[in-house]
């Protein structure tokens, strides 16, 4: 089946056409400063070289009705007609309680997604732009709707609430939620592929480290707890989040430095994590170029980095009782050995032997990094959540879900 993924920013929407039955990426890109004068349109459609050009767009409708007139003519195009696109699946980031799974969208799943903007007003409002702009161009197509946070609405009540005054919740429906839940649920799936058995019989941990992180425990294909909570704050260190802290420094650090809540939250989101205590960059790799310089704060966000993922991954065995995998998946997860090595440290008590020498070696793909004879594997499995969102959007039409 040939889906068009589509995944809408407030000033972006970020494609891809997928032909489920292969895997193969037909076409790709993404408009970007959509509303903001020109935009600026990259694309990578069939074999060509990558392209670049500006586009006018005032809004998503603009730029989606570009997007698939590039996809159907000639010099670029890969369609014959828009007739071949069988299906269109959105990522949508907050599903809040509406959702445990994927949905076709209809009136009623748009007034949902409406409803839980509240829960992530910077993603939902243009994940719906993204979905009315298709409704409007292509209003013959089936649409889905696949979120981040449905894999986890599994979550038993004790991983998912929080010990607040119980009418927050109740008001305001304060929770832990989870994201990433696309890209947790595939590398279960393609782990269990490997593997070979079956997800319903698996224990797995899965470490999604990128410019955002978390940590997911999961027991027979599905998300018993996972480290990010009401929002993506929440969890291990991450690029520029702080992830988990006490939550009296924010009071400390409002009072002290006369902050509001919006300042707080720039800081908390914007400014903390690997960038805040390094005081060097977001990125591992600027991190590491430090290290070997003996830049010592550089060297201490390593190990506050590690030590966090750690905690999670020991308090997960515990929960989860038997662990099969710790699996690492995204941009750190699949390409930073020295981050992975440290996290594996010590564990053979526990069941998990790093090989060394295996785990240099692999960057970007699909490889075990144990022994042939540790007891539970320790892998690295590259995500795909286009992909991902693709395969929900046809099990939604096929009613597989
Ligand atoms: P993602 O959000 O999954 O795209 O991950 C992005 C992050 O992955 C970057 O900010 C880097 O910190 C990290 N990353 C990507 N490639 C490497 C690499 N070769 N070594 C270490 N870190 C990497």
């Amino acid at each position: 089946m040939k889906v068009l993924v589509v995944n809408c920013g407030s000033s972006s929407l970020k494609y891809q056409l997928i032909e489920t039955t292969t895997s193969a990426v037909l076409a790709k890109g993404l408009v970007e400063r959509i509303g903001l004068g020109e935009a600026e349109y990259s694309f990578t459609h069939g074999e060509r070289p990558k392209v670049k050009v500006g586009i006018q767009s005032k809004n998503h409708t603009e730029a989606l009705r570009e997007v698939l007139g590039k996809l159907v003519s000639e010099p670029y195009g890969v369609l014959s007609s828009l007739e071949e696109i069988e299906a269109i699946g959105h990522r949508v980031v907050h599903g809040g309680e509406s959702f445990y799974h994927s949905a076709l969208i209809t009136d009623e799943v748009i007034k949902a997604i409406e409803a839980n903007g509240e829960l992530a007003p910077l993603h939902n409002p243009p994940n719906l732009q993204g979905i009315l702009a298709c409704r409007e161009v292509l209003p013959n197509k089936k649409q889905v709707a696949v979120f981040d946070t449905a894999f986890h609405q599994s979550m038993p009540e004790y991983s998912s609430m929080y010990a607040l005054p119980y009418e927050y919740y109740e008001k305001y429906k304060i929770r832990r939620y989870g994201f990433h839940g696309t890209s947790h649920r595939y590398v279960a799936m393609k782990t269990a592929e490997f593997l070979g058995k079956p997800l319903e019989n698996l224990h797995l941990i899965t470490c999604h480290l990128g410019n955002g992180s978390s940590i997911t425990a999961i027991a027979g294909g599905k998300s018993r707890d996972t480290s990010m909570g009401f929002t993506p704050l929440e969890g291990v260190v991450m690029g520029t989040r702080s992830g988990s802290l006490d939550p009296a420094v924010l009071l400390y650090i409002m009072e002290k430095e006369n902050l509001t809540p919006r300042h707080m939250s720039d800081l908390l989101n914007k400014k903390s994590g690997i960038l805040g205590l390094s005081g060097i960059s977001h990125d591992m790799r600027e991190i590491h170029d430090a290290v070997e310089k003996g830049h010592s704060r550089a060297k201490l966000t390593l190990e506050v980095l590690v030590h966090s993922v750690r905690k999670y991954i020991g308090a997960y065995m515990v929960e989860l009782g038997r662990v099969d995998a710790v699996v690492f998946t995204a941009g750190i997860g699949e390409n930073d050995w020295v981050v992975r090595e440290m996290c594996m440290a010590r564990m053979e008590n526990w069941g998990f032997v790093l090989d060394k020498e295996k785990n240099r070696t692999t960057r970007g793909t699909l490889a075990e990094i144990s022994t042939f004879s540790s007891p539970s594997k320790i892998l690295v499995v590259p995500t795909n959540e286009e992909l991902m969102i693709a395969l929900e959007t046809q099990w939604v039409l096929e009613e597989k879900e």
